[in-house]
């Protein structure tokens, strides 16, 4: 079983395929906390830092996750709604990190429909978990929006730079690039290049995207033009966040 916090057609807001409608599928769990991107919320009283995405990683919120027992009747749904839609989005898996699921039958399942139906799907992963693509071949055919984390997460590097997990993503899968939120102070300092060498040292054939960190519009424009700036000085590719920039702090779009 796998776990669904929410599902919407949308369009993608980040990375090679921005601009592209899409149809979301936002796994719950995540095996990074990330508290240095400094979303608070509250948990019985209690002050919690994470991610944008904190009510799809915090185990709390899971009584409002939905549990996936069935591949078959989620690709019917999906069915359905892709007939009310008129055509077949790209999906686009995330989280939370949907690869906590790799190894789980259902979930490889969904995958296998999913190629079977003829779409394009698109993981959205912090790159830290080993896929076994030898026994899990319909993972070569998926890509990789390898969104690996910095310094400015707050996760020891340890923990989210995992260079064998990079590596078999760039030896298996038919498409992957990497994407980095970036803040002003982590230009300004020098550790925004030095720490996106460092990990582009495992894939040096891989695009790099820097997007501006920020959970809102208020906070994105903070870091927006250093990243723009930033891009230009080093050959990367700038990529917006247009979900927050468009629609702000709402979820579900
Ligand atoms: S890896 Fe991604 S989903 Fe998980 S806590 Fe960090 S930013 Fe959030």
């Amino acid at each position: 079983m796998f776990w669904l916090t929410e599902h919407f057609l949308s369009i993608q807001g980040e990375g090679r395929y921005a601009g592209v409608p899409s149809y979301f599928l936002r796994t719950g769990g995540c095996n990074l906390n990330c508290p240095g991107f400094g979303v608070s919320y509250e948990v019985d009283g209690q002050r919690r830092f994470g991610c944008d995405t904190w009510f799809a990683v915090d185990r709390a919120y899971s009584n409002q996750w939905e549990g996936v027992e069935s591949a078959t009747k989620l690709l019917r749904d999906l069915d359905r709604e892709f007939n009310t839609i008129g055509y077949k989005p790209h999906i686009v898996i995330t989280g939370g990190e949907p690869l906590i699921y790799a190894s789980d039958p259902i979930f490889y399942n969904l995958i296998l429909g999913l190629l079977e139906r003829r779409v394009v799907i698109t993981f959205e992963t912090n790159a830290t978990i080993e896929i076994d693509f030898e026994n899990l071949p319909a993972y070569k055919e998926v890509t990789f929006a390898l969104s690996v984390k910095l310094s400015n997460s707050g996760e020891v590097k340890s923990k989210r730079v995992k260079p064998l997990a990079l590596k078999k993503i760039a030896n298996y899968s038919k498409e992957y690039f990497l994407k980095f939120t970036l803040d002003k102070d982590m230009i300004d300092s020098g550790d925004a290049l030095k720490e996106i060498q460092d990990i582009r040292a495992f894939l040096p054939e891989a695009e790099v995207f820097c997007m501006p960190v920020g959970e809102s519009r208020n906070k994105i424009w903070h870091n927006d033009r250093a990243v723009f700036d930033f891009c230009i000085k080093n050959n990367f590719h700038y990529s917006d966040r247009l979900h927050i920039r468009i629609f702000d702090m709402t979820q579900g779009v």
